[in-house]
């Protein structure tokens, strides 16, 4: 689901590398229907979903025997398909939070990518995966390490975990001020190849703090014991400290398609899904504390956390919003934590129950995002 994006790509390209374990049912787009088009023909599914109605047309104009729907309905059907296994989940935005939880409702193995969903939804998606037959487990790259390292393990023994940052790719240009970022350079990543809204996160280091509370919503670990590190080369993704202050690592170079194939084959590995790494690779790795007053985000997204979750909620809105905003260059980048922290201070917690009670709090976010605007 979301097949036209960075992860969707990415995912089509390890069904070509296995074509006799991978087949696919079913594809989703929003709205590049020029590249859904191509892959249809690539992937012959049954079922395609477009965001709007009159592209579904268009959509089953160009296949009649497809069977074409459209929106929200339309992702929640084919995330619950019978036939389904495996639902791999490359939606980006709070947009993804529907689909998912109709996957995990019908028992699918879901591999996330998306983690809007988790940090808007938090306990409540938890508590759908802990009665679900599925199992959920973590595509994004810092998560997915975590979640390999901690197989296995005794909970009791780890005193924290790590999660790793590039740093972006403003890291190695401290002194250009923050109001000359453009949407060009924020989302040239020095590593890796994303889609333009996790670009820019990383660039503010939002994606981080959502990661930070991601981890905390996945694996249960208290805020206060996940620690973030810079580590400009991204070889290593997550670590974990043991309580006699040993630390485990994982490692593998800088390409989604190892934590993507990871998810996609659990609980087997699939045989060199990315190339190897040399000790070349290796021979330089740093490892740098985050400048958190150039770049608050972190500390939003601590202080969101703390506050309860419909804060988190807040947050995902106020950042989706401000994102958006400068990607269409009506935001300064240094306006998108300056929106976000000024909507936080706004919004009053109110407590979330239900998943209605976050599409509630979502849209009124939304609408207040708005209104911050310049
Ligand atoms: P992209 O922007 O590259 O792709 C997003 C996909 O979602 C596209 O297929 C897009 O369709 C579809 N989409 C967007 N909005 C909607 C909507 N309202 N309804 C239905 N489909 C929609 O994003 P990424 O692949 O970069 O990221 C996807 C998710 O994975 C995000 O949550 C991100 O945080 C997470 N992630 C991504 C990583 C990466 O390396 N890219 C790494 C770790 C996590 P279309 O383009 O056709 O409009």
């Amino acid at each position: 689901m979301g097949s036209t994006g960075s992860i969707g790509t990415q995912t089509l390209q390890i069904v070509d590398q296995f074509p006799n374990r991978f087949r696919v049912l079913a594809l989703t787009a929003g709205k590049n229907l020029d590249l859904l088009k191509q892959q249809v023909a690539r992937y012959e599914p049954s079922y395609a979903v477009v965001a709007e109605e009159s592209d579904a047309e268009q959509m089953q104009r160009w296949y009649p025997s497809l069977k074409v729907l459209c929106g929200r309905e339309g992702l929640e059907a084919v995330a619950a398909l019978e036939e389904a296994d495996l639902i791999v989940m490359g939606i980006l935005g709070f947009a993804a939070l529907a689909p998912t939880l109709a996957a995990v409702r019908a028992g699918k193995d879901v591999a996330l990518a998306n983690k809007e969903s988790i940090i808007t939804a938090g306990s409540l998606l938890q508590k759908e995966i802990a009665h679900s037959k599925g199992r959920c487990i973590p595509v994004d790259s810092e998560h997915n390490a975590l979640y390999q390292l901690l197989q296995g393990r005794n909970r009791e023994e780890i005193r924290s975990l790590v999660l790793t940052a590039s740093g972006g790719p403003l890291l190695r240009q401290p002194h250009l001020p923050l109001d000359e970022v453009t949407p060009e350079i924020a989302v040239k990543h020095p590593n890796w190849s994303m889609g333009p809204k996790i670009s820019v996160d990383s660039a503010t280091l939002m994606n981080k703090g959502l990661e930070l509370v991601e981890a905390h919503i996945l694996f249960d670990f208290p805020a206060k014991d996940i620690e973030v590190w810079i580590h400009p080369q991204s070889l290593v993704h997550g670590a974990l400290c043991f309580k006699d202050n040993s630390y485990i690592a994982q490692f593998n170079k800088p390409d989604m398609r190892c934590s993507i194939g990871y998810a996609m084959a659990y609980p087997e590995r699939l045989e060199a899904v990315i190339p190897a790494l040399s000790l070349k690779d290796m021979a330089q790795l740093e490892f740098l504390e985050p400048d958190e007053v150039r770049f608050p985000a972190l500390r939003l997204a601590r202080e969101a956390l703390a506050s309860g979750p419909s804060h988190l909620v807040a947050l995902n809105a106020l950042n989706e919003i401000a994102v958006h905003a400068f990607l269409g260059k009506k935001l300064l980048f240094s306006g998108i934590p300056r929106l976000i922290e000024r909507g936080l201070d706004l919004h009053a917690s109110v407590p979330i129950l239900s998943i209605e009670d976050v599409f509630t709090v979502d849209s009124q976010s939304r609408a207040l995002g708005q209104s911050l605007l310049p």
